[in-house]
């Protein structure tokens, strides 16, 4: 019987992440999943980032993961995202090949040492006194180890919705992973549906461009990883079409055949990423919906119609699809259609994604009820880490201030899902230094330290940070009056207060080229360099404020909630506010005051009966007068 550290289930988006960074921390380990030849697949759009989850892309990079040098790989078009907003909310997105990014995946997996790959499907788990051994593949096969992590995607009791037929299945082409799904019920997990759909597939040949406004990707790539220096693929453009009233008339004709409309799903969708159907019913006043045509890859025929993902059935998307300009002799070669599947209630998680009531169970990925590739690959990297120093090192956790990964794991150990989560910008409180463009400066000391970064990539963040300081000295060596700068072309209030480069850098009036007037040095930094450096003075005035924040912040995360402190018996507690205490069993005071309808008022009363528990003491405050 072979033994590992540890075990991954699932090669998806999750599943590879958690391996490579397991196998990185120096944990022997496996992956099991169905097939080699389907890991790192795409099931739906193979794009990778947008708002906020380019940020997520930008974080695993950061701390050595695969997603963003497989997307700079596979990259057909780059574009950044919000781009005329400021730098902390603009989000990097490339479309990709989609058989690119699966190779790349795949060769780096294959080559990752203390990697073992073994295909077969999953079917139990073992269980020791509430710790997991185990697992048993295609029920007779047993492997042992001392932690697993299970990313098992949208496969768990999969059903495939096309109209008012339903079948059994993981994505299309995919079984469904029904043995384990029930033995996840069995362990008494907290488990629920959602649901999430994909649109039809378009032959490319069957399309009429020629009528349609083409979208190049932007002509400097925003490319995802801190090592990537360039594009790999030939740059394609992707193309705009919209729906019409003839469109939602037919939508809105069938409704009764969608597999949502017609009452046959009961799982949650997606709200920011709707049906074709609940965009026609939910903006009834909207005449028309804008599509993005979008290649699958440069040699494959395949086009995804972004925007009409859809469960009606077959003859109906043919019908819909052929109103709309551009596709009138649009050949389906994949019908659309929406899957539901079984998810576990994240609150019974740790931030480690360990399972709280099975010791050596990780779960990362769509399992924990969010939706994305970057979600599922930033819970992965965790998971794997987590799991690789399962019984051996400190647990390794991200805060909300470390990055949005830290954001997502919290939203989802704290508050549950009642949809599938994804991430935003907008959830982060401390996005103002929580950029994409600094995810290195955040996350890569903190993974070095952790054992999880290669020495090429170690050498070039240090590389990087000596050019910064370069920088910086060079732009902050003079300062001129605003007398003098005026001169040179330069307006701005004589307050006479005399200003560096450096400082100027963060005024939005003035570009790179009208700095270099009065200050030539400027012209001498590479560009590079003043980009970061500008994005860092943008919101140099914010950051002392956000700063104060954050140590607040941690000092109520320091503040620990002793684990039999007996919320029920707390007076003046809503009834509500209890049981979701009791659920959640927050460990500090920092996670209590995130929980959904927590008010100043009653986290007060939550400290008043940790402080007469006589525990919850604060770790930094104890420090401080001990040693005076
Ligand atoms: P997956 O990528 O699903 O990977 C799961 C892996 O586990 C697979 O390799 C599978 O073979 C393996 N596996 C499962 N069970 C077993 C077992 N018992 N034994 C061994 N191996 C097993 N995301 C969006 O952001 N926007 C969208 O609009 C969107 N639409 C989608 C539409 C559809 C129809 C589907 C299927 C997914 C969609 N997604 C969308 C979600 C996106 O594909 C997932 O979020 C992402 O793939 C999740 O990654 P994962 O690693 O958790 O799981």
């Amino acid at each position: 019987m072979k033994h590992y550290d540890v075990i991954v289930i699932g090669g998806g988006h999750a599943g590879v992440e958690a391996a490579d960074a397991s196998a990185r921390c120096g944990a022997r380990t496996a992956l099991v999943t169905h097939r080699f030849d389907r890991i790192g697949v795409m099931s739906c759009n193979p794009a990778i980032g947008g708002l906020g989850k380019g940020h997520l892309v930008r974080e695993i990079d950061a701390m050595g993961g695969l997603m963003g040098r497989a997307a700079d790989a596979a990259g057909i078009q780059f574009r950044l995202l919000n781009r005329r907003k400021g730098p902390a909310v603009q989000g990097p997105r490339a479309q990709c090949d989609r058989a690119l990014y699966r190779t790349f995946i795949q060769r780096e997996v294959a080559a990752r040492d203390g990697l073992d790959v073994v295909e077969g499907e999953i079917t139990d788990l073992l269980l020791d006194q509430g710790r997991v051994t185990g697992v048993v593949i295609g029920g007779d096969h047993i492997l042992t180890c001392q932690a697993v992590v299970l990313t098992t995607g949208t496969f768990l009791d999969g059903v495939i919705h096309i109209g008012i037929e339903r079948r059994s299945g993981g994505r299309i082409g995919d079984a469904a992973a029904s043995r384990l799904a029930s033995r996840i019920r069995d362990l008494g997990l907290s488990t629920g549906r959602l649901k999430t759909g994909t649109p039809p597939r378009i032959h490319r040949s069957s399309i009429d461009f020629s009528a349609l406004e083409a979208q190049p990707g932007d002509d400097v790539p925003t490319l995802f990883s801190f090592l990537s220096t360039g594009v790999s693929a030939q740059q394609v453009p992707c193309h705009i079409t919209r729906t019409n009233e003839r469109t939602h008339s037919i939508i809105r004709e069938n409704l009764g055949q969608s597999a949502m409309y017609g009452g046959y799903i009961e799982g949650v969708g997606p709200r920011y990423c709707p049906s074709i159907e609940d965009k026609v019913v939910r903006f009834e006043e909207r005449s028309s919906h804008q599509i993005f045509l979008e290649p699958e890859g440069l040699d494959d025929p395949l086009i995804y119609p972004n925007g009409i993902s859809t469960s009606l059935p077959v003859e109906v998307q043919e019908a819909y699809v052929r109103s709309i300009e551009g596709l009138t002799s649009a050949q389906i070669v994949q019908p659309g259609y929406a899957i539901e599947y079984d998810y576990v209630d994240p609150r019974s998680l740790s931030q480690t994604l360990e399972v709280k009531a099975v010791g050596g169970l990780f779960l990362a990925g769509q399992i924990n009820g969010t939706t994305g590739y970057e979600e599922a690959g930033a819970q992965g990297l965790i998971a794997g880490i987590n799991a690789a120093r399962f019984d051996r090192q400190a647990p390794y956790v991200l805060d909300r201030a470390d990055g949005y990964i830290g954001v997502m794991i919290d939203d989802l150990t704290q508050k549950g899902v009642a949809e599938p989560y994804r991430m935003f910008t907008s959830r982060a409180e401390f996005r103002l230094t929580l950029r994409a463009d600094n995810a290195d400066q955040r996350l890569t000391p903190k993974a070095h330290g952790a054992g999880l970064i290669s020495e090429a990539r170690w050498h070039a963040f240090e590389a990087k940070m000596l050019e910064l300081d370069a920088g910086r000295d060079v732009l902050s060596a003079r300062s001129l009056s605003p007398k003098v700068l005026r001169e040179a072309g330069i307006r701005l209030t004589q307050d006479g207060v005399k200003r560096t480069a450096l400082d100027l850098l963060g005024f939005s009036d003035f570009s790179l080229e009208d700095l270099a007037g009065p200050f030539p040095e400027v012209s001498t930094v590479p560009v590079p360099v003043l980009q970061q450096l500008r994005n860092q003075a943008i919101y140099a005035n914010y950051l002392p404020r956000q700063e104060a924040l954050i140590a607040q912040m941690r000092t109520e995360e320091a503040r620990e909630i002793p684990k039999d402190l007996d919320f029920e018996a707390i007076s003046g507690l809503s009834a509500e506010l209890k049981q979701k205490l009791q659920q959640v069993a927050p460990r500090t005071l920092g996670q209590a005051s995130r929980i959904d309808g927590m008010t100043p008022a009653a986290l007060a009363l939550v400290l008043i009966s940790i402080k007469s528990s006589g525990a919850g003491r604060n770790p930094n405050k104890t420090e401080r007068t001990g040693n005076g």
